[in-house]
């Protein structure tokens, strides 16, 4: 039967989790009554979880597939591997360590049927480290401003989406795409909800301060010019500044005559300057980076093996290489 929903969770070093997500999701999606199918990407995990997955999938053949990544891609290169083979009419995305309820997805789904092409969770009363909290404000507040993008939870995972969406997503063919905006910004009717969100089911986050560092500079450079232009704005008026100081120097070298004091403010000045130039470098080195990470066309991810009932759409579409992009 071709299912009308398909969930995509992304799967890393979850073993201990997996058997709690398929206790509770399982049951929620066959009372909501509708078929379905419930894609796990394991995303190159180190621990037990694919033998984990291989008997979920063992228990429930009907409504669980299972791919498996060579190595590990990443959270979103997992989600988008998902959504290349999604057979639903409406995809869920949810992540796997039930920081989000699945019994929350019927409110998202309810919403699809409304007519809303994207629904977005907000992540109420968050349960997570203080400071991922205040980066993920800090981090909602930046986009807001420098990406014409309006939502007010993009890290929040537990999202529904009508299938063209998702067909978009796919079509954009992003080297590193940012799921939560880019559904976003290619929605027609978009709505949000709040949704439940608890503390980890077992395990440790897998994102660090570092990967979400590059993860935020993704977001920003992804949709959005304002950095650069930003700094060129900063750079004109650090140089009308500069300009004026010169001027001033001439003049007291003219009216006071030659000075050798003051060496230390100079110093801090040529620190500052450097300091900026450095940081533009960067922003333009991120752009760049992009734009070669895209103009290689690396595949995205590579798949090792596929848990399915059916024939397996995932080694047809690739060519049986196993490669998506
Ligand atoms: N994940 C993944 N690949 C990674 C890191 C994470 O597939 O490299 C998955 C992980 O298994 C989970 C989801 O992405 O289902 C969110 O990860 P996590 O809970 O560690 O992040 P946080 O909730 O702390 O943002
Ligand atoms: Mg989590």
């Amino acid at each position: 039967m071709t299912p009308y929903i398909s969930i995509v969770i992304p799967v890393y070093n979850e073993e201990k989790t997996l058997p709690i997500m398929f206790g509770r999701l399982i049951p929620v999606m066959d009372a909501y009554g509708k078929p379905y199918e419930v894609i796990f990407v394991n995303d190159g995990s180190k621990d037990g979880s694919q033998k984990v997955l291989a008997e979920l999938f063992n228990k429930r053949p009907d409504v669980i597939r299972v791919v498996q990544f060579m190595r590990n891609y990443g959270q979103h290169p997992a989600i988008m591997a998902g959504f290349e083979h999604v057979r639903g009419e409406v995809v869920v995305t949810l992540d796997c360590d039930l920081q989000n309820p699945p019994e929350d997805i019927p409110k998202l789904l309810k919403l699809i049927e409304e007519g809303h092409d994207v629904v977005g969770g907000i992540r109420a009363d968050r349960q997570d480290l203080a400071w991922r909290k205040a980066a993920s404000r800090f981090s909602n507040i930046v986009r807001k401003y420098i990406t014409n993008i309006n939502m007010t939870d993009h890290g929040c995972m537990l999202r529904a989406y009508r299938r063209h969406i998702v067909d978009q997503i796919v079509e954009c063919g992003d080297a590193s795409p940012f799921i939560t905006a880019l559904s976003q910004s290619l929605a027609a009717n978009p709505t949000e909800i709040e949704v439940g969100h608890e503390e980890r089911a077992a395990g440790e986050s897998n994102y660090n301060l570092y990967k979400l560092i590059r993860y935020n500079f993704d977001l920003m450079t992804g949709f959005s010019l304002v950095p650069l232009q930003l700094f060129t704005i900063i750079g004109m008026a650090l140089s009308a500044a500069s300009l004026l100081l010169v001027v001033y120097m001439i003049l007291r070298r003219i009216f006071v005559g030659p000075e050798a004091e003051g060496v230390f403010t100079l110093f801090a000045i040529m620190f500052f300057l450097i300091s900026v130039t450095m940081t533009g470098l960067g922003i333009v080195g991120e752009y760049v980076g992009r734009i070669y990470m895209e103009v290689r066309k690396r595949p995205r991810y590579m798949v090792k093996q596929v848990l399915e009932k059916d024939s397996s759409p995932f080694a047809k579409a690739s060519g049986d290489k196993g490669f998506g992009r």
